[in-house]
């Protein structure tokens, strides 16, 4: 175990002096960024371990010294909860890694979590000074990860402090960061709350959906138990809307509720041969490989295998599938995807990362018809490239078609990941709230209340498929309109 050395006790700005004259800026911007250690290529398509292995105390520390402590830091505007990102780096340059994360947790419930899978290269990396001056930005996310994996080897679980318990009934609806946020902060402000969940184990997708080789399950199961320690109660195989309906537990005694269904109802694109035995959506895919531990040893969960899987899409869920599936035996593993690689919306990491797992990926390039056997199973597929045309809506260059251009290349498995839309049993289950066209759920932007007295919703459900901070982040917003309202309430009676 690494022991801390938390020796100087001096206020904020005195330590950054300080640490700033011990190096001067020229010297700090000539250190080297960290490289991360991953697990061999060839040996992780054999198992499900962590393909990132982390930074040791040391290169945090050196990492950390190249922050250059901005007056204005500009990575803070990229960040989506904004975290004291320069204040946490410093104190891990001091070699104080109990008060960085403190930091990092005045504005981030879950950073073992957000270190490992928020897109930090669009957010706050990509916000780094350094990239005015044309050098590699901070490692930011690797330092979140670094401080966060620091508490959880050493222990050290900084619980925050609950308020006095009010014993007003809260119920969070879906177990998902959005839940989990809300859950923790209404915890921390007094209410006695309860999460209710569909599935039969917690996390939302970042149990379901992320693969452990991206973001170890051990992870999500001590952040639920420190909820449950923070007096957050559990309750599973619950769906809202059906075993009950939110009048049934207001009747039981919830004055507020926070909606964190999200958004897993899977999209197909509606051509012929979809329904073939082996074309599947990447929900259903990865829900059976993550939460019901298809193919590991010991588990009988039924999953079909492909020797030749064809994964259509290009989003994380997309490299999440077609890296699940090299890793259950796929020889030939295919991203096809209509755009081209510099408009995948997928991390850059990941890319990379199943670049070097041997996927192969045929951009500009969609598919239009599947083809199966006698026994009505899958065996190819009709693919037809693209050009890039003018931006459309989403500023992206439009995919068009190249006439004539349609080929087929033969597949044992299809695994369809365009996109989800919002989970409907809950907003079915109430003909008042009032949902957009696309089935989210309505909110007010500054307190994320729905359009019914204490009924708040955040995360996927409200945004459609989105990322694990912007769901934190609303689930936080809305837990503290709740806090706000009750105590009103309170006041008021
Ligand atoms: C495969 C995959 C990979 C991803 N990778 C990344 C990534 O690398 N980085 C990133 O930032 N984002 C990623 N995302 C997106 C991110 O995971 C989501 O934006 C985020 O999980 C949304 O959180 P949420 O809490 O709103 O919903 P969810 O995580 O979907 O959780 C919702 C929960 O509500 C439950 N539920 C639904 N209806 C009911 C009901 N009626 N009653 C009770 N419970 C209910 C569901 O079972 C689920 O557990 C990924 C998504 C997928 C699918
Ligand atoms: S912008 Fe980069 S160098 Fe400046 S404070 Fe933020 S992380 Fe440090």
């Amino acid at each position: 175990m690494v022991s801390v050395q938390n020796t100087i006790n001096m206020r904020d700005d005195d330590w950054r002096v300080e640490l700033r004259g011990k190096l001067k800026a020229k010297d700090r911007s000539q250190i080297e960024r960290v490289k991360m250690t991953e697990e061999d290529s060839g040996l992780r398509i054999r198992n499900n371990t962590e393909v990132n292995k982390g930074i040791s105390l040391g290169e945090a520390m050196k990492e950390a010294q190249r922050c250059l402590d901005c007056a204005n830091p500009a990575c803070m505007e990229g960040c989506p909860v904004g975290i004291d990102i320069p204040r946490f780096i410093k104190n891990i340059e001091r070699g104080n890694i109990n008060e960085a994360i403190k930091v990092i947790k005045e504005t981030n419930t879950f950073p073992a979590v957000c270190g490992r899978v928020c897109p930090q290269e669009v957010q706050c990396e990509a916000k780094c000074t350094y990239i005015k001056m044309k050098k590699e930005p901070v490692a930011i996310g690797y330092l979140e990860r670094f401080a966060a994996d620091y508490e959880l080897e050493n222990k050290l679980c900084f619980l925050p402090e609950i308020n006095k318990r009010n014993n007003i009934k809260v119920a969070v609806i879906g177990s998902g960061p959005a839940g989990m946020s809300a859950a923790s902060d209404l915890a921390k402000a007094g209410c006695k709350v309860t999460v209710f969940e569909a599935l039969h184990d917690y996390g939302g997708v970042l149990r379901y959906g992320i693969p452990e080789f991206r973001l170890p399950k051990s992870i999500i199961n001590t952040e639920i138990g420190n909820l449950k320690q923070m007096g957050v109660e559990f309750v599973k195989n619950f769906i809202v809307g059906k075993t009950a309906t939110i009048d049934d537990l207001r009747e039981e005694g919830y004055r507020a509720f926070f909606v964190g269904s999200g958004a897993g109802l899977p999209n197909f694109m509606n051509i012929p041969g979809e329904n073939y035995n082996g074309v599947l959506s990447s929900n259903e895919y990865l829900t059976r490989v993550n939460l019901m531990s298809a193919g590991t040893p010991g588990f009988d969960t039924p999953v079909m295998r492909g020797k030749k899987v064809a994964v259509i899409g290009g989003g994380n869920t997309a490299m999440d599938s077609v890296r699940t599936a090299r890793r259950m035996g796929a020889e030939r593993a295919i991203i096809i995807y209509r755009r081209s690689l510099n408009e995948m919306p997928a991390r850059i990491e990941e890319i990379k990362h199943a670049q070097e797992e041997g996927i192969e990926f045929l951009t500009l390039t969609n598919p239009i018809r599947y083809f199966a056997d006698e026994n009505g199973r899958v065996n190819r597929v009709l693919l037809q490239k693209m050009e890039l045309g003018e931006p459309d809506s989403s500023g992206r260059r439009r995919p068009v078609v190249i006439p004539g251009s349609e080929y087929e290349i033969e597949i044992d498995l299809a695994v369809v990941s365009i996109g989800v839309s919002p989970n409907p049993i809950l907003p079915q289950s109430m003909p008042d709230l009032s949902v957009s066209k696309w089935g989210t759920i309505q909110v007010n932007d500054e307190t994320m209340q729905s359009n019914i007295d204490g009924i708040y919703a955040g995360g996927d459900i409200v945004r459609g498929g989105a990322t694990v901070i912007l769901a934190m982040g609303d689930g936080r917003k809305a837990a503290a309109a709740i806090d706000e309202c009750l105590k009103m309430q309170a006041v008021e009676l």
